[in-house]
């Protein structure tokens, strides 16, 4: 019998804490409907004290998403664990998490708290959320550093005041998998109630020890991991989801424990975050990275072709990595193309599947294979998250050798058309200039990346760019056969939703 590994998805909270990352309500909405199919236990869906809008994300995941447990982070403070409340309410299944530093180097230097005022208040404020729900989770802060005496004094009182799972975060990513697989087990012995509570891990990734330690954690008595998709989150991030995951199904004969995880919806949920955050894998990115089952070596080849197990430990359909298959051309009704949509794992409306489906008859026309891969990439331009303040008409930009690129834009903004020309350094810049004079936009462009979406020269491109205002980061993307319209479509829907943040700004005050 394996024993059944809890997984806590810390993406929407940790995990947008990665720098540049930051994602709107309604994007959070749909990244934790996919962690839902994911079949992810808990959703630490955001830390409801810290802004307007993760209180938002926050209280509509927990009304909307159905299946795994919503949670809030919480400072061990009244007012932080009233408002987690207050965002929790509506959610059938919710779980409050605070935490408290327990480290005599945080509480030296950054609390100037003694170790029993410390304790004291994480008692305090472990009743005080209890008061409110019965799935109560802490955290010692930098646990891998606090005196493990004191540790386990803290987490048998937590204990007895009502946490039902206690969280030992490496909150800097210092401990080594002997070190961290030590303090658990020293946990499971020393703690006299901790049979009362599951022990759960949160391990960063400093030294690249994340996920090793998490798995030595496992073997030593953990039973819940918090991690987020792609590892992304505070500087060099968190236990990565997906390797977890894979290393716990892949290894069950070595480790005898398994996740709740659908592995095949693991690719899916990649790609999402990596739509919504802007911030790509690495190509040699364990599981997720592009390269991650293609094999270059010709000895390696020749194996494969004989027996796929020669090379390969893990199928990559077992994570949703189905092989890019021809599905449809010019010749594909509507029919075939809103089931093979509802198969890819999208529900679109009917307004939805109509613009889409407009939208697949002009790639078809321009390259004749259309594949999953382009499938959903146009879902995804055409399902955009935010209210359209811009929206492109037209475009035609003119460049080549001698001659200095031009661009004509014609946009409709709020309603009203507007069309220009602009000059540039080359076509994009042509186009981004004249759309910039047309917007008035003060942001600035952090980044700019194009990625074919399937091989050829007549596959569709993929535009991602970043933009800055003030403090806010915004990630957008297009999707086209002309990577200059690609270009386009992508600033545009970036600008869009810098104009939906201005003005939920201004709706909060
Ligand atoms: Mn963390």
């Amino acid at each position: 019998m394996n024993k059944s590994i809890k997984i806590f998805d810390t993406t929407l909270r940790d995990g947008e804490q990665s720098p540049g990352a930051s994602m709107n309500v309604e994007e959070k909405i749909t990244l934790a409907r996919q962690l839902a199919r994911l079949g992810v236990d808990i959703i630490e869906a955001g830390f409801a004290i810290s802004s307007p809008g993760d209180f938002e994300a926050i209280r509509r995941i927990g009304a909307e998403v159905e299946g795994p447990i919503i949670c809030s982070l919480a400072r061990a403070k009244k007012e932080d664990i009233d408002r987690a409340w207050e965002a929790l309410k509506d959610a059938p299944k919710r779980r409050i998490h605070t935490f408290h530093s327990t480290s005599d180097i945080h509480l030296k230097h950054q609390y100037r708290i003694s170790r029993e005022e410390a304790l004291k208040r994480s008692v305090e404020m472990v009743k005080y959320a209890r008061s409110y729900v019965d799935d109560v989770e802490f955290s010692p802060m930098d646990a891998s550093r606090t005196d493990p005496a004191y540790l386990h004094e803290v987490l048998e009182a937590v204990i007895d005041a009502g946490a039902s799972t206690v969280n030992i975060p490496d909150t800097v990513g210092y401990s080594t998998p002997g070190e961290f697989g030590a303090l658990i087990m020293g946990i499971t012995e020393k703690v006299k109630n901790i049979k009362k509570a599951i022990i759960s891990v949160h391990c960063h990734n400093d030294l690249g020890l994340a996920v090793a330690n998490v798995l030595r954690a496992i073997e030593n008595g953990a039973e819940q991991v918090e991690c987020t998709v792609n590892g992304i989150g505070e500087r060099a991030g968190n236990c990565s989801m997906e390797e977890v995951v894979m290393a716990l199904r892949t290894r069950k004969d070595y480790y005898g424990a398994d996740t709740g995880i659908t592995t095949e919806e693991i690719m899916r949920t990649s790609r999402l975050v990596t739509k919504i955050t802007g911030i790509q894998v690495q190509p040699n990115k364990a599981i997720v990275g592009a390269n991650a089952f293609s094999h270059e070596s010709g000895i390696h080849q020749d194996g494969l072709l004989k027996e796929r197990s020669t090379y390969e430990i893990m199928r990559p359909e077992s994570i949703g990595l189905v092989k890019t298959n021809l599905v449809m051309g010019k010749h594909s009704g509507r029919h075939a193309f809103r089931s093979r949509l509802q198969e890819l794992g999208h529900e679109l409306t009917d307004e939805e599947i109509n613009r889409a489906f407009e939208r697949f008859k002009q790639i078809a026309d321009q390259k004749k294979e259309v594949f999953d891969e382009d499938l959903e990439a146009i879902v995804a331009d055409e399902t955009q998250q935010v209210q359209e303040v811009y929206v492109l008409k037209s475009m035609h930009a003119e460049s080549g050798t001698g001659v200095t690129p031009t661009a004509e834009v014609e946009m409709e903004v709020e309603g009203k058309t507007v069309k220009q020309t602009g000059k540039g350094d080359g076509p994009v810049d042509a186009v981004y200039k004249t759309i910039a004079a047309i917007t008035g936009t003060k942001s600035k462009l952090e980044a700019y990346l194009v990625k074919g979406i399937t091989g050829g020269t007549d596959a569709l491109g993929e535009v991602t760019v970043k933009l800055e205002e003030g403090n806010k980061k915004v990630a957008g993307h297009g999707a086209d056969t002309d990577i200059i319209v690609a270009s386009a479509k992508a600033y545009i829907n970036a600008l869009n939703k810098l104009e939906y943040w201005k003005r939920g700004k201004a709706k909060s005050g």
